[in-house]
């Protein structure tokens, strides 16, 4: 037989090396990114149009090209940045394999401004899908431009995989926070679809930290900083108090390059023990500082994970430093996390009212002509109301039969007649009942996260929430990106109660909540709210509304560990069965088990 192995063409090369290169719009921006680093810039601007389907173009100020390096740069394996493999363990750059440009062009349509400082003139280079369209000299200025607009035009099953605008703008945000973070000393500019979403400027650490995420974050952070002959360790740790329920701000920087390394993390949560409640994770910013011939870069395509030589020491130094750290900011010995509980559920509002502060609850329902009367003026978290109009409600659970729900009032009102026999609580943790058939055990947070989980969705789908006015309207900050997730999501919010004053910049001002929670919670659930919005990213308006109730619910629930009332166990059990689907919390768990006679006459017949 003939021979059959032949060269692939180059084009066709870049397409399969692009592949691994560029997975979406978001890789390609921190390509792009890097480059500018590289060569120097200063000030570096990212524009994007749609999620940067449409357009990602980066604009720097850094040492340009020449008209032949221009050319080059595109080529496969194409770097000014090593000669030889022995540079491979000296780097001082971002990039060395001298594939990202020549992969982008083989995928997308680019235009290319360069000129250096130098020149009198620059050049425009337009490549498609690894095709020279045009070549010609410019009048542009210092710097580089790079345009990379429809990606994957060539490959439209690539096109067809990349999720929303709202989750490949997420990628590109996160990786522009990376490169931000990283470098302090550059100024950069992010606008999408002609609005701003960042202008950083030039500063220290400190500063950007608390540009990139919101001013909040300045009484956060407590300073790092270790000297030592393997590492030097600098940056950030939030606070314990500030730690949060899902890994969010977790960031390490080695030789300002982000890495993640699960390793160095474990290092930095144990650093935290003792201080942090189950569940819970700290946010770090922490930029190490090696010999660049003590780490391999090279492990990982996309280079976001490293190998260090001094692995188990880099290890130990780090956990005492944040320990250092932690103990000299006396923030270990004050804390208590079995702090006052009454913050955590709605249960406990009775032996506070006479202390806090008076409000007034507007019902946007109350109609004088109703024969029904309406109470309009309640102890905050007593106003639960069930929405008289179920059904647009009904419609998203058109199989199950519309049962009468009794009013969430119940929980708090002494007066309401309860069907239910006498329950127990057991271990502050379960609730145990008598029925026909046997007994029912409940989980009480399980089984109050689906109470409250109707509740909000009912609010948010059929739009009568009460809402309870602030006296004083209440301000807090956020970061940019999260205020602009805020903004997306105002009319949900306002549909569950919430009233906004003003969503600015980097603050909201809020006038008026749902009536189901209290001010103190307010940020909490939002917070909350924002994590799990991040995570899970809904793509249809229903899902949307959907990760909203559950995150209300979740943080809101009555926590194991509460102490209920007989007649708060009462109503918790009329409530879960007044449910549309008692059976599973939010998230799918079982709320409660039934145990019948024949059951329960087993266990005792079995010997
Ligand atoms: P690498 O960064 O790994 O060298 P790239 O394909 O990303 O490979 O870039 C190829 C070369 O093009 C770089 O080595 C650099 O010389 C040049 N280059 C790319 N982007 C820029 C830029 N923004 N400014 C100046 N030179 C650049
Ligand atoms: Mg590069």
């Amino acid at each position: 037989m003939s021979d059959i192995i032949q060269l692939l063409p180059d084009h066709v090369a870049n397409q399969i090396a692009a592949g691994e290169v560029v997975q979406r719009p978001a890789s390609v921006v921190k390509e792009l990114l890097e480059n500018a680093i590289d060569a120097g810039a200063t000030s570096i601007k990212l524009l994007l149009k749609d999620a940067g389907k449409t357009l990602i173009q980066v604009i720097d100020n850094g040492k340009g090209m020449s008209n032949t390096d221009a050319r080059l740069s595109f080529e496969r394996h194409a770097t000014s940045k090593i000669k030889d493999a022995q540079d491979l363990f000296n780097l001082n750059t971002k990039g060395f394999r001298g594939e990202a440009l020549a992969s982008i062009a083989a995928i997308a349509h680019v235009e290319l401004k360069t000129k250096l400082a130098q020149d009198e003139l620059g050049t425009q280079l337009k490549i498609e899908g690894s095709k020279v369209i045009s070549q010609e000299v410019i009048s542009t200025s210092a710097g580089t431009s790079i345009a990379v607009k429809n990606l994957f035009f060539n490959i439209p099953a690539r096109r067809n995989f990349l999720k929303s605008d709202t989750i490949e703008t997420r990628h590109i945000v996160d990786e522009f926070q990376r490169v931000a973070l990283a470098h302090p000393d550059i100024s950069f500019l992010l606008h999408h679809n002609g609005n701003e979403i960042y202008h950083l400027k030039e500063s220290n650490l400190r500063k950007r930290v608390v540009a990139v995420f919101g001013a909040k974050m300045n009484e956060k952070l407590v300073p790092i900083n270790e000297t030592t002959d393997l590492i030097t360790v600098n940056g950030f740790v939030a606070k314990p108090e500030f730690s949060k329920k899902k890994r969010g701000e977790q960031f390490f920087f080695v030789n300002n390059r982000f890495i993640k390394s699960s390793y160095l993390n474990h290092a930095v949560v144990s650093a935290f023990e003792g201080l942090l409640e189950n569940g819970y994770h700290p946010s770090y910013f922490l930029y190490l500082t090696v010999p660049p011939n003590s780490i391999d870069i090279n492990i990982h395509p996309t280079k976001t994970e490293i190998k260090f030589d001094n692995e188990k020491a880099i290890y130990a130094i780090l956990r005492a430093t944040v320990k250092h750290s932690l103990g000299q900011y006396n923030v270990s010995p004050v804390l208590d996390f079995n702090r006052d509980s009454s913050l955590d559920t709605p249960y406990d509002f009775k032996g506070k009212s006479t202390t806090s502060t008076p409000k007034i609850t507007v019902d946007p329902n109350f109609n004088p002509f109703k024969t029904e009367p309406q109470q309009s003026f309640q102890p905050k978290t007593s106003s639960y109301t069930k929405s008289t109009d179920t059904q647009s409600w009904e419609s998203l659970y058109t199989s199950v039969e519309a049962i009468e729900s009794p009013s969430q009032n119940q929980l708090f009102h002494q007066e309401e007649e309860t069907e239910t026999g006498k329950t127990f609580q057991i271990q502050k943790k379960y609730l145990l009942s008598s029925i026909k058939s046997g007994m029912v055990l409940i989980n009480q947070s399980l089984a109050h996260q689906r109470v409250l989980y109707e509740e909000f969705l009912e609010n948010i789908t059929v739009n009568e929430a009460m809402s309870q006015q602030l006296l004083f309207p209440v301000h807090i900050s956020f970061s940019k990106t999260d205020i602009e997730m805020i903004q997306s999501m105002k009319s949900d919010l306002e549909n569950t109660g919430f009233l906004f004053e003003s969503i600015a910049d980097e603050a909201i001002v809020i006038k008026g909540i749902p009536t189901s929670i209290t001010e103190s919670q307010i940020s909490l659930i939002l917070e909350q709210l924002l994590d799990d919005m991040k995570l899970e990213v809904p793509e249809t308006s229903f899902s949307h509304f959907d990760v909203m109730a559950k995150s209300f619910a979740k943080s809101l629930a009555i926590k194991t560990g509460t102490a209920l009332s007989n007649k708060e166990q009462e109503n918790l059990v009329n409530d879960l069965f007044s449910c549309k689907e008692p059976s599973v919390s939010p998230f799918g768990k079982a709320t409660f088990k039934t145990l019948t006679i024949k059951e329960i006459d087993a266990i005792f017949n079995s010997h």
